[in-house]
């Protein structure tokens, strides 16, 4: 019986264990792409899955990992061949379909996209989920109709993956970046992304009023809570904040003041189910957009074996930018 490398997490009454061992290829999941992955990425909803902190994990076993690069072995989907590159991110892989953090995987063709023209496998992991739902961000932004002459935009969790994908993306677009962060030691690092300013996170995390001082026309948020209501209320008239996170917390304690009183708008941002064609759209723009220098600057580099332990580490707000895991 064929089998491959794979970490995997199983549940017992006792609680859930991960752990790193031979997968037979028979236990696979259905799909029609069999895909001999090469890379895959460390998203924070990896480090919720492998650390059992929130309920993201909905079939045992289970292969983590939320997104790969890869090869394809055989295909019975019309459009991908044995050794074509493709790139796979959310689709509910490694939440309720076995994932990535694992020599091969198993899904359905049309949750792939081919490899994006300009972007190696490793760099298409670098991006990952993160850096591609910090394309969506942008893209809802820019649906809006805010533009960088409008004012400035802030991004929150602004060294983590999602974050730093994003200042750097927005920069290149022509916006005046407040970078939001916790790590006052990131300053450099964020600069050279191209943030402009950096705000101290301590000044949006706690309590504030419905509305306050108008300080900026766009937001990524990669952190929700009361960070989340501090964006909008000090957004500027008929701007926009795009949320995607929950770094720290998942609730909302804001009041509708921003909404009826500057005509201020929320726009939500789900990366897991979104149709092919707006995909494709936007890995093509990361493809083109994305300084791949500063791409190199964000991502840190570990192997299959040692993805495991950093479940926590992710969680704890203790990764920089983004982390590219070495399959083959
Ligand atoms: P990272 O851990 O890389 O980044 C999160 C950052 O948030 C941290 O680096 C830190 O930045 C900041 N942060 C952490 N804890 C707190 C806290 N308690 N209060 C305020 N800020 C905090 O994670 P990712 O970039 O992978 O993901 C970011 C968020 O986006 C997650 O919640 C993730 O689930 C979500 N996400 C959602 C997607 C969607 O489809 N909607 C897709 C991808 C991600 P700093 O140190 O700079 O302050």
């Amino acid at each position: 019986m064929p089998t491959f490398k794979a970490w995997v997490i199983e549940k017992a009454e006792a609680g859930q264990s991960l752990s790193f061992h031979d997968f037979d290829e028979a236990d696979l999941m259905d799909g029609d792409v069999t895909v001999r992955v090469t890379h895959s990425g460390l998203n924070y909803k990896d480090g919720l899955a492998m650390t059992g902190h929130s309920p993201v994990v909905r079939r045992f076993p289970m292969i983590p990992g939320i997104d790969f690069s890869g090869v394809v072995e055989a295909s019975d989907h019309p459009e991908y061949r044995p050794g074509d590159t493709v790139v796979l991110t959310g689709w509910g892989v490694g939440e309720t379909h076995l994932g990535a953090y694992a020599e091969k995987a198993r899904v359905k063709g049309d949750w792939l996209v081919p490899l994006p023209e300009g972007l190696s496998p490793a760099q298409a992991m670098a991006i990952g989920t993160a850096g591609y739902t910090a394309m969506l961000c942008l893209m809802a932004l820019e649906h809006h109709g805010v533009t960088p002459k409008d004012g400035p935009a802030i991004v929150t969790g602004a060294s983590g993956g999602v974050g730093s994908v994003a200042v750097a993306l927005l920069a290149r677009a022509g916006w005046h970046v407040l970078a939001s962060t916790g790590r006052a030691d990131e300053e450099d690092y964020l600069k050279s992304l191209g943030a402009a300013e950096i705000v101290d996170r301590a000044q949006l995390s706690e309590s504030g009023k419905p509305l306050a001082k108008e300080r900026w026309a766009a937001g990524i948020d990669a952190v929700g809570s009361t960070t989340l209501a501090n964006l909008l209320a000090a957004t500027k008239a008929d701007g926009a904040i795009a949320a995607c996170g929950l770094a720290q917390g998942m609730d909302l304690p804001s009041s509708v003041a921003p909404f009826i009183l500057r005509g201020v708008s929320l726009l939500g941002i789900n990366s897991v189910t979104t149709p092919g064609r707006k995909r494709r759209e936007a890995w093509a723009r990361l493809a083109s957009e994305l300084d791949l220098d500063k791409l190199a600057a964000m991502t840190t580099t570990v192997s299959l074996l040692e993805v495991g332990g950093l479940g926590e580490r992710i969680l704890a707000g203790g990764t920089r930018g983004r982390t590219v895991v070495q399959v083959a």
